[in-house]
């Protein structure tokens, strides 16, 4: 089957893998219908992170429908449309019962797993396929398709920031960053019940999309001009929630002086060379510093909904749509910003 295995910065190739297979009774093996490029897989694309020397599969958000299961799985069927968040958990451990699906005790992450196989390929293998999967309606119409791709990991992660972050109805936010995350993290905030919300980002097109979702103010300045220009929006104050939704220090930086005292900030932007900073100015604000890998799978069933009875559009982020084989051509769209979020299909 065709994979999509990164081996370096900028460097992304589709090979032929030995086919996706089920190796253990708990696994179920999809047939990938949707896919998408993630803006974490510009890290490496950027080479922030490290290579193995067989590469690393890519992808993980994806649809598909199930090929076959193992002999132990009992909730997911055969024919059974599903999404699959971007990490597997058994759904049982004290982590998954808590809501914490990321840390599960026999979890994992899709990207650059060589054992399971990756999304941005024609299958993948699941492991404990009951916990990780969601069954979902079948014979959705194309934009209702990308709103639920959208909850195996961006509109579930905008929403982790927004509920780490503790938006609530009548607060003020601020979601720092504009891409494909901090837009979904508009639609979480709105959807919560965010009274004023503030989009921190300077590209056009999705400056009007996170309108559209529900900004309020726009600042587009960055680094002090921005701090003083949230202040001036507060009254002076600061916001109560900031959702965090890039993971550089200078976003950091500006999120932890944008917040007001007793604020709180959610953190979703995969951190890189990013030690928290201001410990002190921090500790006499009660500053809550919150957040990190979205569990979507505790998230996806209370967002279904909502995409299902058209409440909320995630999928608009996609601006983009390859096939599996123009995938490089997704990566460099995406690096060079010209694509909010690249849909792909096998
Ligand atoms: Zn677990």
């Amino acid at each position: 089957m065709r994979a999509t295995i990164m081996f370096g910065a900028g460097d992304v190739r589709i090979l032929n893998v030995p086919d996706a297979q089920i190796k253990e009774p708990t696994d179920a093996l999809v047939r990938i219908t949707y896919a998408c490029i993630c803006g974490s897989d510009l890290w490496p694309y950027r080479g922030y992170d490290s290579f193995p020397d067989n590469g690393l599969p890519m992808g993980h958000e994806a649809l598909g429908v199930v090929e076959a299961i193992g002999s132990d799985v009992h909730h997911i069927k055969v024919g059974d449309l599903v999404a699959m968040p971007f990490a597997f958990s058994d759904g049982t451990c004290p982590h998954c019962q808590a809501g914490i699906h990321t840390s599960c005790v026999h979890g994992g992450f899709f990207h650059g797993n060589h054992d399971t196989g990756a999304a941005q390929a024609e299958a993948i293998r699941i492991p404990y396929a009951d916990g990780t999967l969601v069954a979902l309606p079948r014979d959705n119409a194309p934009d209702i398709m990308a709103s639920l791709l959208t909850l195996t990991d961006v509109m579930a992660t905008g929403h982790h920031a927004a509920v780490t972050s503790r938006v609530a109805p009548g607060k003020t936010v601020a979601v720092v960053g504009d891409g494909a995350v901090g837009l979904c993290g508009v639609i979480a905030a709105k959807r919560l019940g965010a009274e004023q919300i503030i989009i921190m980002g300077r590209h056009e097109t999705r400056i009007a999309l996170a309108k559209e979702f529900g900004a309020t103010d726009v600042v587009s300045e960055r680094g002090d001009e921005a701090v003083e220009h949230v202040r001036r929006l507060t009254a002076g104050l600061g916001v109560h929630s900031v959702l965090e939704c890039v993971g550089t220090d200078d976003s950091m930086q500006t999120s932890l002086r944008i917040a007001r005292p007793g604020g709180a900030i959610g953190r979703v932007g995969v951190p890189h060379n990013v030690n928290i900073p201001a410990a002190s100015p921090t500790f006499f604000r009660n500053l809550t510093i919150s957040g990190g890998p979205a569990p979507v799978r505790a998230y996806i069933e209370d967002l279904i909904p909502d995409v299902l009875e058209g409440r909320i559009q995630p999928g608009r982020v996609f601006d983009r749509r390859i096939s599996l084989d123009d995938i490089a051509e997704g990566y460099r769209a995406m690096d060079d910003r010209e694509a909010i979020k690249v849909m792909v299909t096998p």
